[in-house]
């Protein structure tokens, strides 16, 4: 068993140990001592970087902490250290201070939820940019949600002492535990916030709840098992908020507006886009319709018209052939568009005598493209610079010599 320096002072970050094993587990170099104070991951709690140490002032890093049941604490290291090599070990104090205060903020979090609006925290989870716990609950509204934030932020303006304790079983069951740990042997390792909230739990905390610094809630979504709800806390807060602020200002600065006025400009630029939307679908009608006529006064009969439109699209082909068919029995359309990727649009008057969808197939056979479609109306798309549109414009010329001739 590693003797766990951490359980009793969170603020260790320094200590001598001895090495008692090197292991080497999937593959991975792994180091006992006969006591730490590197945090393994366990709880919801993300485990401890840091270095050991050795004599002679080399340093070997410490990637990775973890916990195995048998009560064995794993140090990953890149390189083996011999049985009884004397280390100092260094806890990376920065990460551990910031695990600290999410860690103990969820505490407050959780115990907030519990006291306004009887929701416990069924899981807890710490990633490297925002904590979520998961409520037993059929919802939270954004009021509520509002309100266990002032409180959890009140408990940490007025800087309640964090104290850990060791208490038996049948002792701390009497307690009134806001959550008590499946299996346990020995005594329970219990985390009082004074007067607020009092659990066990084998994590590092923080002193009193000002060194939270701050909890901020973010998003809320529905879970399989209730509501999943995200925070930050301490300086993670500040850096979120920091973020958050610098990407609304520059969105503001595109529309030139205050950063309040977001929702509303937004909003404004929406549906100034689905009305121009709307305006130019109605032009491009106009325009096909205008093309139909033309091109219907140019051929002479019978009507099979090819044309291939470089500065147009598919959608206006398509648009066009249903104009040129609809306007007169008999016509064949065979089209093509150079914008983005070249596409064809073959099409006839309903019923009339030709088989569209097999007239696509040939063509695209020839030029080495893929398209099919009914017997009235075909469409049909090439792999952009595949061909050009000389050699598209040839293949058209071809196809309406054979259905006129
Ligand atoms: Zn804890």
């Amino acid at each position: 068993m590693t003797e766990r320096l951490y359980y009793h002072d969170s603020f260790l970050y320094s200590f001598d140990a001895t090495v008692l094993e090197s292991l080497e587990i999937a593959g991975k170099r792994a180091i006992v001592l006969d006591r730490t104070a590197f945090y393994p991951t366990s709880g919801g709690q993300v485990h401890d970087t840091g270095k050991l140490v050795l004599a002679d002032e080399r340093e070997i890093p410490v990637t990775e902490v973890a916990d195995e049941d048998i009560g064995r604490i794993l140090h990953f290291t890149k390189e083996p250290l011999p049985k009884g090599t004397v280390v100092r070990g260094r806890v990376d104090a920065a990460r551990r201070r910031d695990h600290m205060q999410q860690h103990s903020g969820q505490h407050v979090l959780s115990a907030a939820f519990v006291r306004l609006f009887d929701m416990p925290t069924v899981s807890f989870h710490m990633g490297a940019e925002s904590c979520t716990i998961d409520l037993e609950t059929g919802g939270l509204s954004p009021k509520q949600a509002e309100q266990v934030e002032r409180l959890a932020n009140e408990i940490v303006l007025e800087d309640r002492p964090v104290t850990i304790r060791f208490v038996p079983l049948e002792e701390a069951s009497q307690l009134g535990l806001r959550k008590l740990p499946p299996k346990q042997a020995g005594d329970l390792r219990l985390i009082d916030i004074t007067d607020f909230d009092l659990t066990a739990c084998g994590g590092t905390h923080v002193r009193s709840t000002g060194q939270i610094g701050a909890i901020l809630l973010r998003k809320t979504e529905k879970v399989k098992q209730g509501v999943r709800v995200e925070f930050v806390c301490g300086l993670r807060a500040v850096s979120t908020a920091r973020q958050d602020y610098a990407t609304l200002t520059e969105a503001a600065s595109l529309y030139s507006a205050h950063v309040h006025d977001l929702p509303q400009q937004i909003r404004k630029s929406l549906e100034e886009s689905k009305s121009a939307g709307k305006a130019q679908h109605k032009l491009m009608e106009e325009i096909a319709e205008l093309h139909a006529e033309r091109l219907l006064a140019k051929s002479t009969s019978p009507q099979v018209i090819s044309e291939v439109f470089p500065e147009r699209d598919a959608v206006f082909i398509k648009l066009l052939a249903q104009k040129l068919t609809a306007k007169r029995p008999g016509v064949v359309g065979l089209l093509a568009a150079g914008l983005g990727p070249p596409s064809l649009v073959f099409a006839q008057s309903p019923g009339h005598k030709f088989n569209m969808g097999q007239l696509m197939k040939e063509v695209m056979a020839q030029l080495g493209g893929r398209g099919g479609g009914t017997a009235d109306m075909a469409q049909g798309g090439l792999p952009a610079d595949a061909v050009n549109l000389t050699e598209i414009e040839k293949a058209l010329r071809e196809t309406a010599a054979r259905l006129a001739g």
